[in-house]
This record gives C-alpha cells, structure tokens and sequence, in this order.
C-alpha cells in the first residue's frame, strides 16, 4: 500500500525500532538502489541473511516490475528506496512512503513480519511495494498515478490468499447488486489498508481496463485522466463516453466472468461427479 498513516506515527515507530537494542545488531546489505535494513532476531547471522536475501529479491522485482509495465528497467541509482523490516507478533503489514519532496532522498518501504515467518512473508508483500517503488520513481511526485490505478496493478502481484479475499468481495457485488462507485473511487486521495471495497474495486477495475487495451494504453489513460479529467480520458483511451457509462460496462463484464466461471466450476464438479459413478451403477 502506499503511505496513508500519519508520517509522525511512522517517523516515530522507526526511531524506536532503530534505537532498539536488536536494531544495534541488525542485518544490513545495499547495492545502488536499495539498502535494506533488518531486526537481528533471532540472530545476528539471521538478519544478516535475511537482509541480503531481501535486497536480491528487491532489485529482481524492480528490473521484472520495471521491463514489465514501462518496458525497459529504471536507471541504476534513480528512486533510490530503503528496506526496513521490523518483526512484531500480530497482523502484518507493509507500506512504501515514496519520495514527496526534494529533501527526502529515497523512498521507504517498510515490513512488518515475525521471524518465522519473514522468507514467506517477503515472497507476499515484498512484489506489492516494489510496484509503488517502480511507480513512485517512474512517475514521481507531485506527478503520482491515481492511487486506485497504482493499487490496482499492485494488487496484481499480491499471493493467493489476498487476491481470493478479494474475489469473495467482487462476488458480493454481483450478488447482492451493492457496487462501489467508481466516481468516488477516482476521487481517493488513499486507500486505507482495511478498505476491502476499495482495493477489490481498484484491482477488478484494472483487470477490466486491461481486457480493453494493452498496459500503455492504461498508464497513458492514467496520466491522463489526472490532468483532463476521467471523461475525458475514457473517451480518448477506451472510447468509453464518461464514468458512469464505465460503471456499467465494468459491472457488466464483472457480472460475465462471474457467470463464466461459475458454469466452469459447475461443468468440472458434474465431470467429477460422472467420473465418480461408474457406468451401468
Ligand atoms: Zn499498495
């Protein structure tokens, strides 16, 4: 997610975590664009590891997220992003604070996990944050993507469990006939990370967005959008006529691909249900 908490909060939770006695021993490893920050727990050699293991992961995700959407990979040494990760028992969590002005030098992206769970936790929600990393760069402030389209694509690189969270949401919708607005949606300065409605709009919209043209055709619909307006942008990019026009042809397709993949799970369960039987019983 990108930054939405009261910056006093974090400033305040990472002075505490960087005069913690285990941040006096914690792992640290760097390259050009990343330095990567982690608590040594249980063990200095472990936070050394997963420290390295973070950054190698790290500058993968930003060459692959990079060359994926914009088509080439982001100069060494521009956005240059810190890694913190911090462990604490709980719910976790992770955000990036991109740069937001000319004295700040570098990005923050910060993860909470427990040690037990860091490698599985990073293979999670690492991919999530290097897209706002890559994006926060690539489009820098105070000219950021539309957050619900920066959620959107990153949402796309999310594990599993997240994305069916989501689909359960969206099957809600198209229930119960209870839409989020996307006229409210464009207009969100954040998404707060406990606004389900609002991440599962933003990732089914892309989704939608991405089966009418191609990834340039919605970052431009994106920049767009933000110095025009939504209609007009439509328009141009998707040659749809305004945003409420959008709002049916996006429930309209949520509302087909709902039926589609409900007659295939139905068409598979009969199939295994006759082969279960066998002939003549
Ligand atoms: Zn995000």
């Amino acid at each position: 997610m990108r930054l939405f908490m009261p910056r006093l909060l974090i400033l305040v939770g990472f002075f505490l975590f960087l005069n913690s006695p285990s941040a006096l021993a914690a792992g640290h490893a760097f390259n050009a664009n990343f330095t990567v920050l982690v608590e040594a727990k249980p063990s200095q050699e472990q936070g050394q590891f997963v420290a390295e293991y973070v950054l190698d992961r790290a500058e993968t995700l930003r060459g692959e997220i990079a060359t994926e959407w914009i088509g080439r990979p982001i100069p060494t040494g521009v956005g240059r992003t810190s890694i913190t990760v911090h462990f604490h028992p709980g719910i976790e969590s992770a955000l990036t604070w991109a740069k937001d002005r000319p004295t700040r030098t570098l990005h923050s992206v910060y993860l909470r996990t427990t040690p037990e769970r860091v490698q599985q936790a990073v293979e999670e929600m690492l991919p999530h944050e290097i897209v706002h990393v890559v994006f926060a760069t690539q489009f820098s402030h105070p000219n950021r993507l539309p957050v619900w389209i920066e959620e959107g694509i990153a949402s796309r690189y999310d594990d599993a469990q997240r994305m069916a969270i989501r689909q359960e949401t969206v099957t809600w919708w198209t229930q119960t006939g209870d839409w989020p607005q996307l006229a409210t949606l464009f207009d969100a300065k954040n998404l707060h990370a406990s606004d389900a409605t609002g991440y599962a709009a933003a990732a089914s919209l892309v989704d939608f967005l991405l089966s009418r043209g191609d990834k340039k055709t919605l970052l431009a619909f994106a920049a767009d959008g933000n110095a025009t307006g939504w209609d007009a942008a439509l328009k141009v990019h998707y040659q749809i006529q305004s945003v409420s026009r959008l709002q049916s042809e996006w429930q309209a397709w949520v509302d087909e691909a709902g039926r589609v993949a409900m007659q295939h799970r139905w068409s598979s369960t009969a199939g295994q249900a006759s082969r279960g039987t066998p002939p003549g019983n």
